[in-house]
């Protein structure tokens, strides 16, 4: 991984979409968003970038926030749903690949989870899941899993042919053809008409469930809080911030902002 500081000016100023995990990423080491983060988002946004934050969070949550976040989409439970806004009314793509007949399969996922470890506790947020079931990682103090716990518990629900991951706070367990990567592509493609997004998309992420992401992206950025998941992971991001979470994103959009804001510059003559 590199220092984002030296990411090619030219590379920086061809960012037009910003993928972003939330959490871990965005958020500050109490969970929460700091106003120097939202108010980058909405920098970001006014800037012309389209900002796209791609999480396990729910989406019933997502439905909320899109109507209020400075944001052109969300993409939620790992790529089940979409919701976007048009003409200021809320839209959502599902993946084709939910399956009809998800909360039946739900009981399966928790029967197969429980019978390997039978404290786990399931999200706190589930009732406002569409298709994702997931189980307490580390969002929950109290109810806490060690790396390996939480591993062992998603091999158990993968062997009865789910998929899943482990974010930086859940067990995300789903059946259907999707994750973060191909959902992204497919909504970047049926949205956007973008058939090759490698060299317009920048992707933020900060833990084991962003790896497909960072495998796929060549201008990726870890943040720094990241280094803690490293030795579990196959694909690492091509960048790194210095600073963690939220602090980390925002060192990087600054970066992104610059370089755009030098590039138009240069396109129109102005001099700075
Ligand atoms: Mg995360």
């Amino acid at each position: 991984m590199k220092n984002i500081n030296e990411i090619p000016a030219k590379k920086a100023a061809e960012i037009k979409f910003i993928l972003t995990d939330i959490d871990g990423t965005l958020t500050g080491p109490d969970g929460r968003i700091a106003p120097e983060t939202y108010a980058m988002l909405w920098r970001l946004h006014n800037a012309g970038f389209k900002v796209i934050p791609v999480t396990g969070r729910t989406a019933g949550w997502a439905a909320v926030a899109i109507t209020d976040w400075p944001v052109d989409a969300i993409i939620v439970e790992s790529g089940s749903v979409v919701y976007y806004l048009e003409n200021g009314s809320r839209k959502e793509f599902v993946h084709p690949s939910v399956p009809d007949d998800r909360y039946s399969v739900h009981e399966k996922i928790r029967e197969a989870a429980f019978a390997k470890n039978p404290k786990i506790k399931v999200s706190i947020d589930q009732y406002s899941r569409f298709n994702d079931f997931a189980f307490n990682y580390a969002e929950d103090e109290e109810d806490k899993l060690t790396f390996e716990e939480a591993k062992e518990v998603l091999e158990a629900v993968k062997a009865i042919g789910a998929k899943g991951n482990i974010s930086s706070i859940h067990v995300n367990t789903w059946f259907g053809d999707y994750d973060k990567l191909p959902a992204s592509l497919l909504y970047l493609k049926e949205h956007y008409g973008i058939d090759d997004p490698k060299n317009c998309v920048i992707y933020f992420g900060d833990a084991a469930n962003d790896e497909e992401m960072f495998g796929y992206f060549p201008t990726a950025c870890g943040v720094a809080n990241l280094v803690k998941y490293a030795e579990h992971m196959e694909h690492l991001p091509a960048y790194i911030t210095n600073l963690e979470g939220g602090e980390g994103f925002c060192e990087a959009a600054e970066i992104l902002l610059t370089a755009k804001e030098n590039a138009v510059c240069e396109k129109y003559g102005v001099k700075k």
